[in-house]
């Protein structure tokens, strides 16, 4: 058996692992970093980056046939036009392809050694790793953990044959004819209306009173009111019981109370997703939970001396540039220097149709805090842009402190609005006020010039409303 020591293991090579394995690299901390499928974890290989890539692909097929149905009133018409998703799918591969080695080619620059394998731990400072070439025994002074997170299964509900999780739907090899989403948060939305574009007949099964629960009610509107054009059909407050004994199809209990049975040729779960903590040992080092997830501090320490985790696995909001930063941060601290996680806001943003974008605190969690608040909110049917974009629904929100014009929250829904995020986010870190926001030049003629003028609505004066 092969012995290694180093300084720093990193377990996962996601975006937390393989952020901080490079940025642990770069600062000449000896690193191995273990991955036991492949590198850019969920986010490259199943999650973030496919799943955009797909909702491009169905964005610009809708688009298409919108145009063949001689319905664009920009004057142009074409013919009706395929599908060919085996094709749409290889394409998607080949940008996964393309970001996998450049991840590996990153570490490699960094000079951190990178071992193919599921590691298990033996101890909190020595785990064993079987690879293609035998066993590895790897001993190290500070342990990452940064194993991620998999699809929640519900165990009336699962995964296997027409039961698929995010990760086969991404590669599906043709547009089912009708799709069940069982689900309405991230995934089932953003998947959901992809697949509708490309053609599928899609019903959304939600449990909660509205779709998207983890946004306020305003900004789930216009995403609603998109499904509704698309031809999407939701069933809130409704849950999914199991298949049906005969023929293919999902029995749904309604709100009422009711049964239903739902034709399917895909039962699409998206039902939330659970940190992996199960299967390699972890359960012996006794680490203090949050829940399933790791207990961390603001130094994403764990219980153990020596042992960090990042990512998913401490739980929400599970999203890839938290796990980075929080990677970025082990690294330096395992490097010696002052760091504590002192960020202000982890923006988010949900590419549904059209894109849902929040910073910082909406006006209810404002309250909840204690905070008395002014709210300026401007509708993209006063912007410019928007209505050249033939885009109109939608607005930018902006929360502030009513006593020092502090903004606390930014929110916005609308077409493209996934770009204003780093903006938001932007103003939320350097502690802007509804006037530095206002006083700011914004380009003229693009959507930002609504952030601007949501800031402008909170102190009074408007210019475009
Ligand atoms: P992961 O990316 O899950 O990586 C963990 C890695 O650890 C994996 O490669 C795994 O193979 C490896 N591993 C696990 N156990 C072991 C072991 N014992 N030994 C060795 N290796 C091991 N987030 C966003 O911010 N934006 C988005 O648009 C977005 N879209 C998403 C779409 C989908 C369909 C899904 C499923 C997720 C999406 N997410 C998105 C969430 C995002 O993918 C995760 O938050 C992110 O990947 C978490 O990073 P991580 O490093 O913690 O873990
Ligand atoms: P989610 O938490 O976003 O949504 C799950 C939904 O399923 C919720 O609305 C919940 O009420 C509903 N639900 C739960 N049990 C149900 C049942 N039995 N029947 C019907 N509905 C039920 O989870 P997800 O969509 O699986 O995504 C997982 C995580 O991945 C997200 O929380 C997010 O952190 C991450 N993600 C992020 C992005 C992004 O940043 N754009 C995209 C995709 C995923």
């Amino acid at each position: 058996m092969k012995e290694i020591a180093c300084k720093l293991l990193v377990i996962g090579a996601g975006p937390g692992g393989y952020i901080c394995a490079i940025r642990a690299g770069q600062l000449g901390v000896d690193t191995v970093i273990v991955e036991a499928a492949k590198a850019g974890g969920t986010c490259l290989n199943i999650g973030c980056i496919p799943s955009k890539a797909l909702i491009h692909a169905a964005e610009e097929f809708e688009r298409v046939s919108h145009m063949a149905g001689a319905k664009s009133p920009l004057g142009i018409s074409v013919e009706a036009p395929k599908l060919d998703l085996a094709k749409t799918v290889a394409w998607k591969d080949g940008i996964v392809g393309r970001l996998n080695s450049g991840v590996l080619g990153l570490l490699r620059k960094a000079k951190v050694k990178i071992v193919h394998g599921k590691a298990r731990f033996r101890d909190g400072k020595t785990v064993e790793v079987e690879t293609e070439t035998g066993s590895q025994v790897i001993r190290a002074e500070t342990v990452v953990i940064a194993t991620g997170s998999e699809p929640v299964e519900l165990p009336s509900l699962p995964f296997g044959g027409p039961v698929i999780s995010s990760s086969e739907a991404l590669s599906l090899k043709a547009v089912p004819k009708k799709l069940i989403v069982v689900g309405g948060g991230y995934i089932g939305l953003e998947l959901g209306t992809a697949f509708a574009k490309m053609g599928s007949e899609v019903t959304v099964v939600e449990a909660t009173e509205q779709l998207l629960p983890q946004y306020d009610a305003e900004l789930v509107k216009p995403v609603a009111k998109r499904l509704g054009e698309l031809g999407v059909r939701v069933l809130t407050g409704a849950k999914a019981k199991r298949l049906s004994d005969e023929g293919l199809a999902l029995l749904v209990e309604s709100a009422n109370g009711e049964e239903q049975r739902l034709a399917a040729d895909r039962v699409l779960v998206t039902v939330g997703r659970k940190p992996c903590t199960e299967g390699w040992g972890l359960e012996e080092l006794d680490l203090d939970r949050a829940g399933r997830f790791l207990r961390i501090d603001e130094r994403c320490r764990t219980s153990m001396r020596g042992v960090h985790a990042i990512g998913d696995i401490t739980g929400e909001p599970m999203l890839a540039h938290r796990a980075m930063a929080q990677g970025e941060m082990v690294a330096e601290i395992v490097a010696g220097k002052k760091r504590v996680w002192d960020k202000h806001c982890i923006p988010a943003v949900c590419f549904t149709d059209p894109e849902i974008v929040t910073a910082g605190l909406s006006p209810d969690e404002a309250r909840a805090q204690g905070f008395e608040i002014r709210v300026g909110l401007f509708p993209f049917t006063a912007n410019g842009r928007a209505m050249t974009m033939l885009s109109e629904d939608g607005f930018v929100r902006v929360v502030a402190r009513a006593d020092t014009n502090l903004v606390l929250g930014i929110q916005a829904v609308g077409a493209g609005v996934s770009e204003l995020s780093s903006t938001f986010a932007l103003a939320i870190e350097m502690g802007a006020r509804l006037e530095d926001i206002a006083a700011t030049i914004h380009a003229h003629p693009t959507r930002s010039e609504g952030f601007q003028e949501a800031a402008m609505k909170a102190l009074g004066h408007a210019l475009h409303i």
